[in-house]
């Protein structure tokens, strides 16, 4: 608690310039939205960074996932729209602003949002109540469209990461309200675009000058006594506690380079911390067992419990009528020393008590399950209380139909760059063998997925797709239960009749969503039966038609498919066949999908489609 107060007060002596020079601010709205509709060049928003460096700022726009439809202007810092946004209603991307003026480089998180054409904002999930991140609030940008309302950060600490500082802002305390006068900045002033910069400092200028002298002055010099006092406090504490071995917080809060990262008790994730029945808080100094632990020790702990205080959430990455997933660090985990991303699945507020023993349930099952590599793994879970939090291997593409539908883009301009989405024909093949050997390791543990689809696959940058999402799947060798577990919508378009209308859900009933799933591929991620409503479909599917052969698609390859809609269940191929079959189409040179020849106006992508999963 003392350092804690001790970290506090050097920060704001910090932040004064009293000690050492701090890089600029950066005002940056944390959370960006547009509307799909909004054209090319719109403006989205403007950060801006304090000068304190020798050079004028640049300012960079990075992203770790697919390519994001945002540009920075490198020098007034606008940021733009620079790509259709039609296409990409409710998505969200996660992006690294960058602003360097040749003194320190700084870096921070922001969470972009393709709103629906109304422009209406959704509403931010809240985060899971396991003493996580503060999600950061969205401001109020209505009446401004595109400049965002200025407020000065309350706080702020800085952390070392890849080389940048990044800035983080802490919560608010008096005493550092107190210490923080509002100083206009003069960087700002006569730049386009601030008006409403000026008119939202609510401190007079004037007011300001005395305030300096009067407050800041004696308070600086308090702060640098107490600064001193702590000092040697933290000296004294440090050499008893040095005496045994070294803290683990103490290890975890320096990076390699040995600058001291912000404490773990003052960081923009602070909140009341979830105490673990396993550890005690890093609040107390160590990481060490309690004495619950102590006392349970002969019983061999579950090898995939995880203390939730070793995880730190940051964005959402996706979420259902009930769950969400969420990208997040774990620290010292997977038998692996330091930070790992890592996503964490857990259940919304509002999930019922059925939803929380499926979502055991499904724990339960990937704990039985052993690895594949086309198969997201679970690392571990935390389940000692409530949330049950479910953390799984980070993929960091994200889902194989949205990879899909971005490479389209990529196709025209000939992108072959590293990294880019241009794929080729083997590319895609290689996309369906690996999900069909993905279903082949599912199906031999008993296991049918029931909701096998592009959207439930996700992609890693080395381009190896991984089956995910086991909300609906169970494990038919032991319970031989197959209860219908989903948000009420259905995944229609990929069911087969079967399930459409007798309920029935099988390894067959999976095999013929894989081929559903394979014309997705083939069709760079269009949603199946273009045109059709869902009621036409099930009609059409239960009277024997089928998807038509893309054109651009080779035969060999749509009999694949073909044969996966048998309409008698027993009469379609099992996975291991599937798998055979698609070896051996990649044994060729052939192009099985004609990728100049894919008709870009013949096929669309849905993104909501009343009642039902697209
Ligand atoms: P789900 O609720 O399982 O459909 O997941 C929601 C979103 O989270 C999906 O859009 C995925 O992009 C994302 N997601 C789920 N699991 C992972 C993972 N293991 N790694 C990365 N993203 C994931």
């Amino acid at each position: 608690m003392l350092a804690q107060v001790i970290g506090v007060l050097m920060l704001s002596c910090v932040s004064h310039g009293s000690l050492l020079q701090l890089p600029g601010i950066v005002h940056v709205d944390r959370n960006w939205f547009a509307s799909s509709n909004d054209p090319i060049g719109t403006v989205v928003t403007r950060v801006q960074r304090e000068t304190t460096g020798s050079e004028s700022v640049r300012y960079g726009l990075e992203t770790s996932g697919p390519p994001a439809p945002f540009k920075i202007d490198s020098k007034t810092g606008v940021v733009t729209v620079n790509d259709t946004l039609l296409d990409k209603e409710n998505q969200s991307y996660s992006l690294w602003v960058t602003a360097d003026d040749g003194s320190i480089p700084q870096r921070l998180e922001v969470l972009a949002t393709i709103t629906d054409s109304s422009g209406q904002r959704p509403k931010l999930p809240r985060p899971p109540p396991f003493g996580l991140p503060n999600y950061p609030s969205i401001p109020d940008l209505s009446h401004i469209p595109h400049i965002p309302k200025f407020t000065r950060p309350t706080q702020r600490t800085t952390k070392a990461t890849d080389g940048y500082i990044e800035e983080i802002t802490v919560p608010e305390t008096t005493l550092l309200t107190t210490l923080s006068p509002k100083v206009p900045d003069s960087n700002l002033q006569d730049k386009p675009g601030n008006e409403e910069i000026k008119n939202n400092t609510s401190v007079d200028e004037t007011q300001i000058g005395s305030d300096v002298s009067l407050t800041v002055i004696p308070l600086v010099a308090i702060g640098g006594l107490v600064v001193i006092v702590a000092a040697v406090i933290i000296f004294v504490c440090k050499k008893n506690n040095s005496k045994g071995s070294k803290s683990k917080k103490d290890d975890m809060s320096k990076d390699s380079s040995g600058i001291v990262l912000q404490d773990a008790t003052i960081n923009m994730w602070d909140r009341p911390r979830a105490y673990s029945n396993r550890y005690e808080s890093w609040d107390n100094g160590h990481l060490q067992l309690s004495e619950e632990t102590t006392i349970s020790k002969e019983e061999p702990p579950d090898e995939w419990e995880f203390p939730r205080h070793r995880l730190k959430i940051f964005n959402i990455l996706g979420e259902g009528a009930f769950g969400q997933v969420w990208r997040a660090q774990a620290i010292d985990i997977d038998g692996k020393k330091g930070e790992q991303t890592v996503a964490v699945k857990t259940l919304k507020e509002n999930a019922s008590e059925k939803e929380k023993s499926d979502l055991l349930q499904e724990l339960i099952v990937m704990k039985n399950l052993g690895t594949h590599p086309n198969v997201v793994r679970l690392i571990g879970c935390c389940t000692e209380k409530e949330p049950t939090l479910v953390i799984m291997e980070y993929v960091s593409l994200g889902k194989l139909q949205q990879f899909l539908r971005e490479s389209r883009a990529g196709r025209h301009y000939g992108n072959t760059h590293a990294g880019s989405q241009f794929l080729t024909s083997r590319d895609l093949t290689h996309f369906a063998f690996q999900v069909a050997r993905g279903m082949d390791f599912l199906s031999c543990k008993g296991i049918i997925h029931r909701d096998l689809a592009a959207r439930n696959v996700l992609i890693t940058e080395e381009r190896t797709c991984k089956v995910a999402d086991f909300g609906l799947a169970r494990d038919v060798a032991g319970t031989h239960v197959y209860e219908r577990k989903s948000d009420g919508r259905l995944p229609i378009r990929w069911m087969a009749p079967e399930s459409l209308y007798d309920d029935i859900f099988s390894v067959k009933s999976d095999i013929w969503s894989f081929g559903v799933l394979l014309w997705e591929i083939v069709t760079l991620g269009s949603t199946p039966y273009p045109g059709l409503s869902a009621g036409d479909v099930m009609r059409k599917v239960r009277d024997g038609h089928r998807l038509e052969k893309p054109e651009h698609c080779r035969r060999e390859l749509y009999n694949i498919m073909y044969y996966c809609w048998e309409a008698e269940p027993s009469s379609r191929p099992d996975f291991k066949e599937v798998v055979a079959m698609l070896e051996r189409l990649l044994c060729t040179e052939m192009d099985y999908i004609e990728l100049e020849r894919f008709p870009d106006h013949s096929y669309y992508n849905v993104q909501n489609l009343e009642g039902e999963k697209v």
